[in-house]
């Protein structure tokens, strides 16, 4: 019979991924989504077309927090955990409750229910953003974490309640550190997306700060590679850094998007945003040593994809009509 596993969040950008992913391994998936309107609910329903149409496929639209969750987890040997309210921009203020109910409180639910299924191992995907801004480059799993988004603090809480419940009641877990993932079906709010975007329908793309900053850009179906061999990793580690390798600036990012477009970009510098960190540069070491991740896809080929992916999507009439 073939394994069962559990995907939280599954209709969104990379945990629609992992669930086409760990179709393709065998896996039986149950994928749990509540469609929040964060972006477009249609969107998501987009991400899990083709999801639906394989038998091994079973999908909850339902909300963590209010899901039976002991009952939903039996007969699972592993919970990949994605749910949660992304964003970096929109955590301040009284949207500051979305991230708490999504990220603490349905992971905190999640830990409780996994008391009873010990056997069920937890992935759960944090975010880069939990080391801060800092000086320390590149980031190892071992430095300082001083989020300074109220995101940031919420996915460290994730981490910090996933090791407490370990420590207290052997919940077997590992935390995968993701630095800004994109690809195909990248969230909208994402800085590739609305580059893309802008770009396809001749817009002026905005950019927060003077385009100087880095990140550590990690392709999707190598974020995808991470949590499957975590999936497999019986070893002690437990926290990871998962980042792709391309650390560059936003100003080459869109040098590579006009010449892959062959366009023009109409590009406004506008102000840093309050909670973007200034640079990030995953040191991978830990990931490679122990699970054995070696990121496999480059910039340049990930951003044709994604340029590829969003032309079709136009297509459908996504980016305004499907909306997102
Ligand atoms: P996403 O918004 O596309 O996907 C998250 C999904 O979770 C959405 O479809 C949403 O409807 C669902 N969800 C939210 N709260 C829920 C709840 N209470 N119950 C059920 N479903 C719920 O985001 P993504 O970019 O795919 O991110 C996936 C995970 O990876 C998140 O945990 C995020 O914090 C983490 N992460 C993402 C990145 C990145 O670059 N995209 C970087 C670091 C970490």
């Amino acid at each position: 019979m073939a394994e069962r596993v559990i995907v939280t969040g599954a209709a969104g950008f990379i945990g629609s991924h992992v669930s086409e992913r760990l179709i393709d391994e065998g896996m039986d998936v149950l994928g749990i989504d509540c469609l929040t309107d964060y972006y477009s609910p249609d969107r998501k329903r987009l991400h899990l077309r083709d999801l639906i149409k394989s038998d091994r496929f079973d999908f909850l639209e339902r909300d963590l927090n209010e899901l039976d969750l002991e009952e939903v987890l039996g007969g699972a040997c592993c919970v990949f955990h994605l749910a949660a309210q992304a964003g970096v921009r929109s955590s301040w203020g009284a949207e500051f409750t979305r991230y708490v109910d999504s990220n603490i409180l349905a992971t905190q639910r999640l830990l409780e229910a996994l008391k009873e299924h010990k056997e069920i191992k937890l992935i759960y995907s944090s975010s880069s953003s939990v080391y801060g801004d800092t000086k320390l480059l590149p980031m190892k799993e071992d430095h300082p974490l001083n989020p300074i988004s109220p995101y940031g603090a919420t996915k460290l809480s994730g981490e910090h309640l996933c090791e407490l419940y370990h420590y207290n009641f052997g919940i077997r877990y590992v935390a995968l550190r993701y630095f800004t993932v994109y690809g195909p079906r990248q969230r909208p709010d994402m800085a590739f997306s609305k580059f893309i975007n802008s770009a396809f329908k001749g817009v002026r793309i905005e950019v927060y700060g003077d385009g100087r900053q880095t990140r550590d850009f990690t392709f999707v179906s190598d974020a995808v590679e991470a949590n499957i061999l975590a999936m497999k990793y019986d070893g002690d580690e437990r926290i990871f850094n998962i980042g792709g390798g391309s650390r560059v600036s936003v100003l080459e990012v869109l040098d590579i998007i006009a010449e892959e477009m062959k366009t023009e970009l109409d590009v406004k510098f506008i102000d840093r945003e309050k909670g973007d960190v200034l640079d990030t540069w995953a040191d991978t070491s830990r990931a490679k040593g122990e699970l054995g991740f070696v990121p496999k896809v480059s910039l340049g080929d990930g951003i044709a994809e994604e340029i590829d992916w969003y032309r079709r999507y136009l297509q459908m009439g996504g980016g305004g009509v499907i909306g997102g």
